[in-house]
């Protein structure tokens, strides 16, 4: 015989904890969520041993009078929610009225909270969900709740725990995700006893990430704003060079929720192709502000998922404010770190969880929307449109000699087969004034502008050039005749690949003539290509093909672009007419390149302060 039975409130309660309450993280979420709709500009969280043994919030919030104070941890008592009416237009945080039951079913708590005006606090002990006690006491205003014992009287969910040191990484994430969802809230985190960050809260998130990862990182971060009709992002995003080997440090938070994304990620970035080193991917810190009907918060309980209405709007506004911040990223200049954070921050060398290992690599996700403005945005803002520049290098001898068109008059001419005398650049209204002081190692040239060395890569320099140039080009690419055709072998599946991508091969440049049993012959190549690295660079191109097989047409263009700019670029190693040296140096200084198409940085740059340290004339 069966019996259905109602389960007691309190039975209940311990099901719902599952749901809310999975690990001490779960706690910390839910209680400093508590603290921000009660208003608090100032939380500190603390926690001992991952958070099993204590989790303490503190606020400097509304308080609770003692009659709220009594039923705070019964299930459904809630303050944000009072019909269903309200459902729809969810502003605060929590709404169910669940977590405080759900997490005093599975622990111990002391409560200590005054309502602001109070005369008095109350303190209020729980065990298991009971209320074992109650009392006046005397406190500041806010609320302090501190939870011991997580999942004691449930085993089950206790053995569940993971190591204390990937409990303590996960309340660290959380911290820090907090700390970042509200800059406009001091945040203080305290584990084991020690101080791991204390967030200013004064509205910039920049000084919240300074706080919390320390000034290099925070020096290296692009401030990002952009919008649209529908949504508003702003944030920062990190400068190309900064990019990491994981996404560990990439923040979205929409509606000052974080929330977890996988279509912010791809715009994101989707913005950084061309300027990012394969393997590597932004940090960023975004914030995204939407009309509360245009995006479902209420898909997973603990709701970091949520389902945006228009998820093109989201995902261009997304792309276009982080390739607007990298494009305008200003390469010659440094950052200035934010000066009040400066003083509070004294965790620059702990930051949060550098030391807690790699997080496992989320999988790829990336939607690409036909027709998105973002290509044709790309090459709207190209380097060449803003100007016609002289970088037709043509790329005809395998010995570097190469010609200049377009050179004015006013140019400086090289002094004679010497190296050149150290230069000044007149100022035009384009190019800031800048002095070649000449090359070195046939690799690098060097270059003085204001108060900063510059040392340029000048293959890198001249590979981005000549990649921007193609990719604007409206026609198909510039194709040379081979004097001496190239016949070249490939793998069956290879020659398969180079019949179905024909049409592409022949815009690019490239005719090709089956020759039977696999094999091709080369005719012409695009004509900025050495004919010494044809071979090369079609082998190159044939495992492009293999490797990226799956990706949209315009990407596979791309990357042969990126091998063709590369094989049609000055060499490092190549001694290089000083005219051809100026008209790089000059990309660089008028800031139209500043990455190669690999994403390497085509510069670097030393301030005078720089080399100042460097030798200990300051400190
Ligand atoms: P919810 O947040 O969904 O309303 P909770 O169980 O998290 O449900 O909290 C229950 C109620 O307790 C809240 O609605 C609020 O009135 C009160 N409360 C909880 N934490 C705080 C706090 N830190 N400061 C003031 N009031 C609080
Ligand atoms: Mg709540």
């Amino acid at each position: 015989m069966t019996n259905i039975n109602i389960l007691s409130p309190h039975v209940a309660d311990m099901i719902a904890a599952g749901e809310v309450v999975e690990r001490p993280a779960s706690v910390i979420k839910e209680l400093v969520e508590n603290s921000i709709d009660a208003g608090a500009d100032s939380i500190t969280i603390e926690i001992k041993n991952g958070g099993s043994s204590m989790i303490r919030i503190t606020d400097n919030g509304s308080g609770m009078s003692p009659e709220d104070a009594g039923i705070a941890f019964m299930r459904h008592a809630t303050s944000k929610l009072h019909d269903e009416y309200g459902l729809d237009s969810i502003s605060t945080m929590g709404f169910r009225g669940e977590a405080l039951a759900a997490i005093s079913a599975v622990s111990r708590i002391d409560m200590v909270t005054r309502e602001q005006g109070a005369e008095q606090g109350i303190r209020v002990i729980l065990e298991a969900g009971d209320i074992q006690n109650m009392e006046e006491c005397g406190c500041p205003y806010g609320t302090t709740i501190t939870v011991r014992d997580l999942f004691y009287n449930t085993p089950a969910r206790r053995k569940f725990l993971k190591t204390e040191r990937s409990e303590t990484t996960a309340c660290t994430q959380t911290a820090v995700r907090c700390a970042l969802s509200r800059p406009d809230i001091s945040i203080h985190y305290i584990k084991d006893g020690s101080e791991e960050f204390f967030t200013p809260g004064d509205g910039d998130s920049l000084s919240g990430m300074y706080a919390i990862f320390g000034r290099d990182f925070a020096n290296k971060m692009l401030s990002c704003n952009g919008s649209n009709d529908k949504v508003s992002v702003k944030g920062y995003v990190s400068s190309p060079a900064a990019c990491r080997g994981n996404r560990a440090y990439q923040y979205f938070f929409c509606n000052n929720r974080y929330i977890r994304s996988p279509l912010l990620q791809a715009a994101v970035e989707q913005a950084y192709e061309n300027s990012m080193l394969v393997g590597h991917y932004p940090a960023c810190c975004l914030y995204i502000d939407i009309g509360y009907g245009a995006v479902d918060v209420n898909v997973h309980p603990t709701k970091t998922e949520v389902k945006f209405m228009e998820e093109k709007k989201v995902f261009d506004a997304v792309y276009h404010a982080a390739l607007a911040a990298i494009q305008k990223e200003n390469l010659l200049s440094t950052p200035a770190a934010p000066t009040d954070a400066a003083k509070i921050s004294e965790s620059d060398s702990v930051p949060a969880f550098r030391s807690s290992g790699t997080p496992a690599r989320p999988e790829t996700f990336r939607p690409r929307y036909e027709d998105s403005p973002a290509r044709s945005y790309r090459s709207n803002t190209a380097p060449r449109d803003e100007a016609p520049v002289p970088f037709a290098f043509s790329g005809g001898s395998a010995a570097g000699q190469t010609s200049l068109d377009g050179f004015g008059d006013a140019r400086p001419q090289p002094s004679g087969a010497s190296d050149p005398e150290p230069q000044t650049k007149k100022s035009s209204s384009e190019v800031p004034p800048f002095r070649m002081i000449g090359e070195v190692m046939n690799t690098y040239i060097l270059v003085q502008q204001d108060e900063k060395l510059i040392i340029i890569d000048k293959h890198a320099c001249h590979e981005r050039i000549i990649f921007d140039r193609l990719l604007t080009e409206d026609r198909s690419v510039m194709s040379q005749i081979l004097m001496v055709p190239v016949t070249v072998k490939t793998d069956e599946e290879t020659a398969t690949l180079l019949e179905e991508n024909g049409e592409l091969l022949t815009d690019l440049g490239f005719e090709l003539e089956p020759y039977g049993d696999n094999s091709h012959i080369i005719r012409a190549v695009p004509a900025d290509m050495y004919e010494s690295d044809v071979t090369a660079a079609f082998e190159e191109i044939c495992q492009q093909l293999k490797d990226h097989r799956t990706v949209d047409l315009e990407a596979r263009k791309t990357n042969i672009l990126k091998t063709v700019a590369c094989k049609a670029a000055i060499k490092a190693g190549w001694k290089t007419d000083v005219r051809e040296l100026f008209v790089l140096a000059e990309a660089v200084v008028s800031q139209k390149i500043k990455y190669c198409p690999h994403g390497r940085p085509v510069a670097v740059v030393y301030t005078r302060e720089d080399l100042d340290k460097e030798f200990k004339r300051i400190v």
